[in-house]
């Protein structure tokens, strides 16, 4: 009850927003004909002038109208083409930090340069993340000729650029670039030697567009950095034969084929890794410290009892090869992921792979909530208002179109998959002959090709150069998300008088279909009209009622006519999938459409909420782990860009001298001398003479410490004094980032591995991730004493070579 009430309030509070983002549009407009008679000048003059205010803190609301106003003004000079209402309502929601769901073909490009442009006169910076680099240079281009007249730099962030175009280009008043390089760029600069070396400037504000590609299609995936981590066959093999030797009574699995050792299988495999020097006599697996190598044990006991050979994969050319589970395909090329594939290398006694390590890593939710201001928009949002709402703090704005939509959308549920298939064929033979456009979605690469195949079988023929002007033959496209830019042009003819196009992933490719082709006459154009614009064919339902909705949004763009229809059967995978029981009396050939639109959405609801569930998850543990991260790269900045280097060392020094103290002599009675001794030779390269304590009291311990300061900082004033303080400094900063980096990647390593295996112990979902933060932070702990004895041993070995 109280949840349907916030909801209502929820809807009216922003319907409220849309009535005064109406006002407030109107106003803009009107104070178009002030800026007509500006000239060129005039008009950078304008933007400088509100830069100015905003430099000397005007707020960004104050001056909106006219900035907007502006933009309007050099849209109509520069491209001939005057941002519309719907348009300046979505900038002003976007100016308010939400995601703005605007339809396919509304004119989103043109929308993002009144917000772009008002972010710019604050000077920090404007990024714009599309999902590829096709789109990056194209929106950039597009839109440069209407910021140049503004008088503001716009620049570009592709994959194959080099730090000095990547700084070049974050340096402009607004960078477009794929969403991802933003956050590479972001892992990249924290483990930069001198700020010069980096190249973002800071996350003022950023608009994303096709903001469900990457903030939730993506989100599953973090953003890694990888490097070689070398050769580790030997540690591989020791494991594996470990393994080999465990009996049945070791290990257990459970319905999901998980596995886990037994406590006996525990002291077994403790025992043995023991032997071989694998695991400390005084640790165990269960230790914090032990964290990854009881990941690599596990994935071990995976290859041993859960994959099986011939059926998971098969051994061929001396190596290990993925067999697909569905299609029972080998997958040359493919390999298992976290150590699994170098733990089957070793079981069938294959050389061993390369193994990479993550250096550094990030999600695209924690990456964007870096943002002072973030934004977003797509044709689809509704869906996942409660996403962006929980995950980004957004409030998604459903912006009206322009012209009203009139395309028809309908849904058929066919009882066998082959009916399905037939009734496809019917539909877009029909639609074709009349002229009618037609795009096919395909839910993947291998059904495309499957539709493929079949209208080949059916006399058609893909299009190409020989086909393309022969008027005899029946012909179609497929694409499948691979050449951006050649896609983005088939796309762009996918409207022309009787074109079939088969394609994948209607998600983030931000190109639109326009009816007769992208530069179709107004004949074409009113032909394929008549024959009821663009035809969408679903052949099954996404996961995701979001994904239908960006098919179905190819048709009737800007109040074009349009249609699109989704086949489903009851034997479709996602149906099936989601276990949705089906009564008998429904399966007949003919189902209810209210039965199918209540099955589909029911399984749709089941599949979305899962997803939701595991994206959500990966942000609390990334939480975590970004309360490390802030930590690690302000410590590495304050290193970078300090000038305090050598009284650092010292803390760091003094610090593990304590701990070594703390260790050996402190609490303990006895004290362990031997210990004590031994760890400051080979930390510190000293001898210090120690006595026994009087009565082992803290007093002597604290004086020992003292004693054993005062010797290393004498040791070090003396290569400082032989060296020169500069030159000492400058050694010990890099040496302090290097080990950093270092620590960071193993730490990120562990993290990742200990989010796995306690996903192992069974915990109820509340409890892992409190579970996760404590041992997080214990091994986070642990990294910051080995950087300080790492930086110490380090400092006091330093030395230049005689000549
Ligand atoms: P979206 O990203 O919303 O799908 P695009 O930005 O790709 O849409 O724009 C679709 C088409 O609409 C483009 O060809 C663009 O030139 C055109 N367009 C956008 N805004 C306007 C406008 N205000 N007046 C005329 N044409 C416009
Ligand atoms: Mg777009």
């Amino acid at each position: 009850m109280i949840l349907r009430l916030a909801r209502r309030a929820l809807s009216f509070g922003i319907r409220g927003n849309l009535k005064q983002y109406e006002t407030t549009a109107r106003r803009i407009i009107a104070l178009e004909p002030g800026h007509r008679h500006l000239s060129a000048e005039g008009l950078r003059d304008r933007v400088a002038e509100l830069r100015r205010q905003v430099q000397s803190d005007i707020a960004l609301d104050r001056i909106k109208e006219e900035t907007f106003a502006l933009v309007r003004e050099a849209s109509r000079r520069a491209l001939n083409e005057r941002p519309v209402p719907a348009q300046i309502i979505g900038a002003l929601a976007l100016h308010d930090g939400h995601i703005a769901e605007m339809k396919t073909g509304e004119g989103k490009t043109l929308t993002a340069t009144l917000v772009c442009t008002l972010h710019a006169l604050t000077s920090e910076g404007v990024h714009v993340a599309v999902p590829n680099d096709y789109l990056a240079e194209r929106d950039a281009r597009w839109m440069r000729p209407l910021y140049d007249l503004l008088g503001l730099s716009t620049g570009v962030i592709t994959q194959e650029m080099d730090d000095d175009s990547r700084r070049e280009a974050y340096r402009c008043d607004i960078t477009y670039g794929v969403a991802s390089e933003f956050g590479f760029d972001y892992l990249r600069d924290n483990m930069k030697f001198s700020l010069a070396e980096t190249v973002q400037r800071g996350h003022a504000f950023a608009l994303v567009d096709e903001a469900d590609a990457t903030l939730i299609d993506e989100a599953g995936m973090p953003l890694a950095l990888f490097g070689p981590l070398g050769d580790r066959s030997d540690f591989h093999q020791a494991i594996d034969a470990v393994i080999a030797s465990l009996q049945p009574s070791h290990y257990e699995i459970d319905r999901r084929r998980r596995v886990a050792l037994t406590e006996a299988g525990y002291s077994e495999v403790e025992k043995r890794l023991q032997q071989r020097g694998l695991l400390k006599d005084s640790t165990t697996l269960h230790d914090i410290a032990s964290i990854s190598l009881l990941h690599h044990v596990v994935q071990s006991l995976r290859a041993h009892v859960v994959l099986a050979r011939d059926r998971d994969y098969v051994v061929s050319d001396g190596g290990v090869t993925i067999v697909d589970g569905l299609t029972g395909r080998p997958m040359p090329g493919r390999r298992y992921d976290e150590g699994l594939h170098q733990a089957l290398e070793a079981k069938e006694g294959c050389a061993i792979g390369e193994e990479t390590q993550t250096l550094a890593s990030i999600t695209f939710q924690t990456y964007f909530r870096r943002y002072a201001r973030l934004a977003g928009m797509t044709g689809t949002a509704r869906n996942d208002a409660g996403e962006y709402n929980e995950i980004y703090g957004l409030d998604v704005i459903s912006i009206p179109t322009h012209r009203p939509m009139i395309r028809i959308d309908e849904s058929v549920l066919h009882a066998t998959a082959a009916g399905k298939l037939r009734a496809i064929l019917r539909e877009v033979e029909d639609a074709a002959a009349r002229g009618q456009p037609v795009l096919i979605g395909a839910p993947s690469i291998a059904r495309s090709e499957a539709l493929a195949a079949m209208l080949e079988a059916n006399g058609w023929r893909p299009r190409n150069e020989q086909t393309q002007d022969d008027d005899t033959v029946r012909t179609f496209a497929v694409l499948n998300a691979k050449h951006h830019a050649r896609e983005a042009r088939i796309i762009a003819e996918a409207g022309a008088p009787g074109a079939v196009t088969i394609a994948t992933a209607m998600a983030g490719r931000g190109t639109d279909i326009r009816l007769g082709g992208e530069h179709a006459d107004e004949a074409t154009r009113a032909r394929v009209i008549a024959a009821g614009g663009l035809l969408v064919t679903g052949t099954t339902h996404h996961d995701h009622g979001r994904m239908d909705e960006q098919l179905r949004g190819r048709a009737g763009r800007q109040g074009d006519p349009g249609r699109s229809i989704f086949h489903a059967s009851l034997e479709d995978e996602f149906l099936v999938n989601a276990a949705i029981g089906v009564p008998p009396a429904d399966r007949t050939a003919a189902i209810a459409s209210s039965v199918a639109t209540r099955l589909i959405r029911a399984a749709q609801k089941r599949h979305e909420t899962r997803s939701f569930d595991r994206r959500l998850a990966l942000l609390r543990f990334d939480a975590i782990v970004q309360s490390q991260r802030d930590h690690v790269y302000d410590l590495r900045r304050d290193i970078r860009d300090g000038n305090d280097t050598i009284t650092l060392a010292k803390r760091l020094r003094h610090e593990t001298i304590d701990d070594l103290i703390e260790r050996f002599a402190a609490p303990a009675i006895p004290w362990d001398i031997a210990g004590l001794d031994h760890a400051i030779r080979s930390v510190l390269t000293l001898a210090v003479d120690i006595s026994f304590p009087t009565a082992g009291s803290r007093g002597d311990a604290k004086a020992l410490a003292q004693r054993i300061c005062a010797i290393a900082d004498r040791w070090i004033d003396g290569k400082i004094a032989s060296m020169g303080e500069t030159m000492f400094a400058d050694i010990l900063r890099r040496l302090m980032m290097a080990s950093i980096d270092h620590l960071w990647s193993e730490q990120s390593e562990r993290l990742d591995h200990l989010r796995r295996r306690i996903g192992d112990r069974r915990l109820p979902p509340h409890q892992v991730v409190a579970e996760f933060q404590i041992e997080a932070f214990a091994l986070f702990e642990r990294m910051i004493a080995d950087f300080r004895r790492d930086v110490t041993a380090y400092a006091m070995r330093v030395g230049i070579r005689p000549a």
